[in-house]
């Protein structure tokens, strides 16, 4: 047995959206159900964690009902809504417990992190090619950060990868290495080949809308608001091919 693709969910989707009063990123979580097993692939930050828990209600899921979570790495836009899944087991990659961090250098936040991850249900990952459930495996992709995972899920048509930062978004793919490395250039441009290699029908990455070798396969729309101060916010909708589909107020 294979694992279905549609069996691959993105239940967040995940974006970045640079603007002059900073960055604002989401990362992608994403859900498969592989041989009877429930398995979250990053948790995301508290601006998505109500999205996280709606969605995984409208798919009628909780927290609790996730057998497996699966942390990209410990930057906290993929890690921080773990608190939610106490009931999980964790995997994470022995290089990023030890020396990974929330925001790219030690901590005392990432130290207390670490401590709340201790008391949950936590399981180091020390191989390449970890075999999580019958389809679904861990891959090393190091060098975005120290200890970077990403994961590989065998479907009836191929390979899919879920990237997380080790492949952010399709650009990479042509640059041959992420934008932000916060470890090592030189393993985080040789973990994009290993993930072209295993010559992925399809990539969700950590923070863009799923694409092959030829680009985007989804559009992703995305909707900025801004407060309005009569109770009509402004709003614009952009999706991923740059074309504007709305603007105005709304009600
Ligand atoms: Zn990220």
């Amino acid at each position: 047995m294979v694992v279905e693709e549609k069996n691959i969910i993105r239940i967040v989707k995940g974006t970045i959206l640079r603007t002059n009063y900073g960055t604002l990123g989401a990362s992608t979580s994403t859900l498969i159900y592989d041989e009877g097993k429930r398995i979250l692939v990053d948790v995301g930050h508290y601006g998505t964690r109500l999205r996280l828990e709606e969605n995984l209600k409208n798919s009628g899921l909780s927290p609790n009902s996730i057998d497996y979570v699966i942390l990209t790495h410990l930057n906290w836009d993929h890690c921080a809504n773990i608190d939610l899944f106490e009931k999980s087991r964790i995997f994470l990659h022995k290089r990023e417990w030890e020396e990974g961090n929330l925001f790219g250098k030690e901590d005392l936040a990432t130290k207390t992190f670490k401590q709340m991850l201790e008391r949950m249900k936590l399981s180091i990952i020390n191989d390449d090619m970890f075999k999580v459930t019958e389809n679904v495996y861990t891959i090393n992709t190091f060098g975005h950060t120290v200890g970077h995972i990403s994961v590989l899920a065998k479907s009836e048509k191929g390979n899919i990868i879920i990237s997380g930062d080790a492949v952010p978004y399709y650009r990479t793919i042509k640059r041959g290495y992420p934008d932000i490395i916060f470890y090592n250039r030189d393993e985080a441009r040789k973990s994009v080949s290993k993930v072209t290699e295993l010559k992925p029908i399809k990539i969700i990455p950590g923070h863009g809308p799923p694409f092959n070798e030829k680009g985007y396969i989804e559009k992703d729309e995305i909707e900025i608001r801004l407060v309005g101060d009569d109770g009509e916010d402004l709003i614009l909708k952009l999706n991923r091919v740059g074309e504007e589909v709305a603007t105005g107020p709304i009600g």
